[in-house]
């Protein structure tokens, strides 16, 4: 369990990291990442498009989900399993499991064949475009799925945890693109 140890230990030296992140540089840096968003074609083309509400100093993309021509939905985690629910600035949200706010059940619930473009939290991602996440493994899951596997991803994370190579495990999944304050990667 060699490789396990080693993620665990590189969950938590990227998430003291983002710990660190003041309030206006994670601010500033989030504003880029949206700004990059907000001119690629993928997301501007995108009808429907799943995302997240920021924990932790994840990247905020708030600013994504006002005034936009997209339906945004976003997960509420249920077992092992995310479901996704249309969400729009204004509507009610209640918290979830580890914290996350989550629209409620009287929203309009999306399913696999509506979605364009999901938007995936990373804690690390690599340049092969594998990621990191909080260790629950719900996104593995999710895209080893047949109908979610071939719908485009884009990994949202600041640019101090994009690293070279990542140690992966069988389930793991790439990304399609990933998106920081500085670049967008296409893998
Ligand atoms: P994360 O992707 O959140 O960083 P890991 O890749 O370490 O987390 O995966 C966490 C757990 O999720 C693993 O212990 C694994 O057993 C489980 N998991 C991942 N994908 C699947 C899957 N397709 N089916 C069943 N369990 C899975
Ligand atoms: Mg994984």
């Amino acid at each position: 369990m060699v490789e396990t140890q080693t993620k665990n230990q590189l969950r938590s030296q990227f998430l003291k990291t983002r710990s660190q992140l003041k309030r206006d540089d994670w601010q500033s840096k989030s504003t880029l990442i949206c700004q990059n968003l907000q001119s690629f074609s993928v997301l501007t083309q995108a009808k429907t498009v799943l995302a997240y509400l920021s924990i932790q100093n994840e990247p905020n993309l708030h600013q994504l989900f006002t005034n936009s021509q997209q339906i945004w939905g976003f997960p509420r985690c249920v077992g092992q399993q995310m479901t996704w629910w249309e969400w729009k600035p204004g509507d009610p949200l209640q918290t979830g499991r580890y914290g996350i706010l989550e629209p409620t059940t009287d929203a309009n619930i999306i399913t696999p064949n509506q979605v364009d473009l999901i938007l995936v939290p990373c804690v690390a991602c690599d340049r092969r475009g594998y990621r990191l996440g909080y260790g629950g493994g719900y996104y593995d899951r999710m895209f080893a799925s047949p109908e979610w596997q071939t719908i485009p991803s884009i990994g949202i994370l600041f640019d101090f945890a994009l690293l070279h190579e990542l140690p992966i495990e069988p389930w793991d999944r790439q990304l399609t693109y990933v998106c920081t304050e500085r670049q967008i990667i296409r893998f």
